[in-house]
């Protein structure tokens, strides 16, 4: 039966609940989209957003609203969240990476970093691996600003003996040795045996 251009009274009776997923299930004809579309007052709108606004308040402007059981035919407000267009796609199932997407996620990060977690789970993507773009370890060549590595546990510092201080400053005044050689010789960065040779340790 065609239901267009009815009156209808109680949108909740148009769904049912699936038991197991909670899903509102549509019990109408869906759109050639596959979408639940109420007929009220002789236009048309998204069951979807009937059902949100009704729980929710108005979609954010600017937003749209992403089914986050993937079932399109789902109209309960419960399973829907306002989302950026761009986060809409990307949550599609099937979207696979690409260059141009990790330069969008990067920018996105880039000019609102917040949470990893919460900003991973936008993309439907792991933590980990959202630091591994956000951070340029994997996808290095994409593009995009890169977000730098937060600061881990210290490198172990090797410590130069004073003996050792001495015969690499004694080295280095006699010539013939880089600071670079020297430090990898004694296995400290270029950095601390540029102070070393300076003075500034011991
Ligand atoms: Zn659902």
């Amino acid at each position: 039966m065609c239901y267009h251009g009815y009156m209808v009274h109680d949108p909740h009776s148009l769904y049912k609940v699936d038991p197991e997923t909670s899903c509102w299930v549509w019990l109408r004809t869906l759109s050639p989209q596959g979408r639940a579309r109420l007929w009220r007052k002789g236009y048309s709108q998204l069951a979807a957003h009937y059902f949100y606004i009704e729980k929710h308040g108005p979609v954010p402007k600017g937003l749209e609203l992403d089914h986050l059981c993937q079932n399109k035919a789902c109209v309960n407000p419960g399973h829907l969240e306002a989302v950026p267009h761009h986060v809409n796609v990307w949550r599609a199932p099937g979207t696979k990476l690409t260059p141009e997407k990790v330069v969008e996620i990067r920018q996105t990060y880039a000019a609102d970093p917040i949470d990893q977690t919460v900003f991973a789970a936008r993309y439907g993507l792991k933590r980990a691996h959202m630091n591994l773009i956000l951070t340029g370890r994997c996808w290095k060549h994409a593009g995009g600003p890169l977000t730098r590595v937060p600061k881990g546990p210290r490198q172990p510092f090797i410590k130069m003996t004073h003996l050792q201080v001495r015969e690499a400053r004694a080295r280095y005044e006699a010539g013939g040795v880089t600071q670079k050689g020297l430090a990898e010789e004694y296995g400290v960065s270029p950095r601390h045996m540029h102070d070393i040779l300076k003075g500034k340790h011991r």
